[in-house]
């Protein structure tokens, strides 16, 4: 599985300048903003599927 970026990068309708806090509230992932969670896209080339983690920040 490949970690192809975070998944609020793949929103178009955010700037990168945006708060990255701002984007979380907009993202409709509960709580990873309260948590400290990063939802990452995972992108597997032989299943070609994407998935969904969540990695914790520090
Ligand atoms: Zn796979």
């Amino acid at each position: 599985m490949n970690d192809i970026g975070k998944v609020i990068d793949r929103f178009d309708d955010y700037s990168p300048y945006e708060d990255i806090d701002m984007q979380k509230k907009s993202d409709g992932i509960k709580d990873d903003l309260v948590n400290h969670i990063c939802p990452h896209l995972l992108f597997c080339p032989e299943c070609k599927r994407e998935t969904i983690i969540y990695i914790k920040e520090k």
